[in-house]
């Protein structure tokens, strides 16, 4: 019976001297994945990492270490003695749970790291498949197009025998790439930003603009929702939650309505660069996609960029709206950014916003504005509240 995993990380493995640190990384998200299933043992084992499942059921923990950002792919493996006879024996067994008596092609791909095996990689081959075939008489090799390559690894401590790969989510473990903010509203496309960039490894601190009373606690629940299933995917995430009623008051009265939403996002910008330096947070991220409504222009991003130096990434700028909704369902957000709800930027939409505004434009209209009180304002009445991971993630993969 097969009680191990082997846990593949690619791009890890480039990073030189950080290696070990993004190893232990890895090890303790992937440790945080299965902690109510004690049997599970995890450990590094010379360039990947080992699961000792221990009796706990196989598919659920490769479902769940599947999810954990990092992981490339992995490979419920059979461990068995360094004997031809062995291998051979852990081979028939998965080749006949993959095609159960049925009429299929194998090969056998041979590792050897064991130089003291007395066999070479390819007298393995030959000696495993010959057993297999003796076998199982409804198998035939086929060395360039297999139904099946069954991976036989021979290493020091035993040999290694495992069938499929399994394509896990991949990236790089979170906490491995700094801390960054990111621009929640309820709608579809930020949680969808913010997961992308959980999976380039950033740790992530949520910045979301609440209007009470225009918008509603509901509005608000439902960010805290979002909140909490990103949180199921990178372990823990701070929400800040900034009272913006002033804010969009005092543009309602002061600036032209053409360009309400341009000012209202160089101020959300202005605020979140604030938040940003309390909290060494190295960049923002929003889920702006090219071209997908007035605010979204390039000339628009232009005039929204200008009132900040931190570096504003936008990992869905050419992703079409379809391709965004897929990935929401894929990662548990759709359901709940499709729930209704009024935004602070959908009550206060102008009748004609003006798509191509220019940063001169911009800020003539914001003359009016007493621009460092309201930051000031609203970055001190904006609270704070972390979610930490409360379910398991088992994501049903590919995700691509
Ligand atoms: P989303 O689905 O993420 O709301 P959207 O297509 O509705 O995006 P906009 O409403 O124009 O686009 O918002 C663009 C981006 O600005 C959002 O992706 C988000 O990053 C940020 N944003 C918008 N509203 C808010 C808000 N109330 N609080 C925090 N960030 C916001
Ligand atoms: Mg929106």
């Amino acid at each position: 019976m097969i009680e191990q995993m082997i846990i593949r990380y690619g791009e890890i493995s480039l990073k030189g001297k950080n290696r070990s640190e993004f190893e232990q990384r890895l090890l303790n998200n992937l440790r945080r994945a299965v902690a109510d299933m004690p049997s599970v043992r995890l450990h590094k084992a010379g360039g990947r990492i080992l699961a000792d499942v221990g009796g706990a059921d196989l598919e659920v923990v490769e479902r769940r270490l599947a999810s954990v950002f990092g992981v490339v792919s992995l490979s419920p493996v059979e461990v068995c003695p360094l004997t031809l006879e062995d291998m051979a024996l852990a081979a028939v067994s998965i080749l006949n749970s993959e095609h159960e008596g049925r009429k299929a092609t194998f090969k056998i791909e041979v590792k050897r790291t064991n130089k003291r095996f007395p066999l070479n990689s390819l007298e393995v081959a030959a000696e495993v498949g010959g057993r297999v075939l003796d076998a199982l008489d409804n198998l035939t090799v086929d060395v360039h197009h297999p139904d099946s390559t069954i991976f036989v690894e021979v290493r020091d401590d035993g040999g290694y025998v495992y069938g499929t790969k399994l394509p896990a989510v991949g990236g790089l473990p979170v906490g491995s790439a700094g801390r960054v903010g990111l621009l929640l509203s309820g709608g579809i496309d930020s949680p969808v930003a913010g997961w992308l960039s959980l999976k380039r490894g950033v740790e992530l601190e949520a910045i979301h603009f609440h209007s009470f009373p225009f918008t509603s606690q509901r509005a608000l629940d439902k960010v805290e929702t979002l909140a909490q299933i990103l949180a199921n995917w990178a372990g823990r995430v701070r929400l800040h939650t900034v009272y913006f009623t002033d804010v969009q008051t005092e543009i309602r009265k002061h600036c032209p309505e053409s360009l309400g939403i341009t000012i209202m996002r160089r101020m959300m910008v202005r605020i979140a660069e604030q938040i940003a330096r309390e909290r060494k947070l190295l960049s923002l991220v929003t889920g702006e996609s090219l071209g997908q409504v007035a605010s979204q222009t390039l000339e628009s991003i232009r005039t929204i960029n200008a009132v900040t130096n931190l570096p504003i990434l936008r990992p869905l700028i050419t992703e079409d709206k379809v391709d965004i909704m897929k990935r929401a369902r894929q990662i548990g957000t759709y359901e709940t950014s499709i729930l209704p709800y009024e935004d602070c930027c959908t009550i206060f939409v102008p009748k004609s916003p003006r798509t191509r505004p220019r940063v001169e434009e911009a800020e003539e209209a914001e003359a009016n504005l007493d621009v460092p009180n309201l930051v000031k304002e609203a970055v001190r009445r904006t609270t704070q509240k972390t979610f930490v991971a409360e379910e398991f993630v088992e994501s049903v993969l590919p995700m691509v």
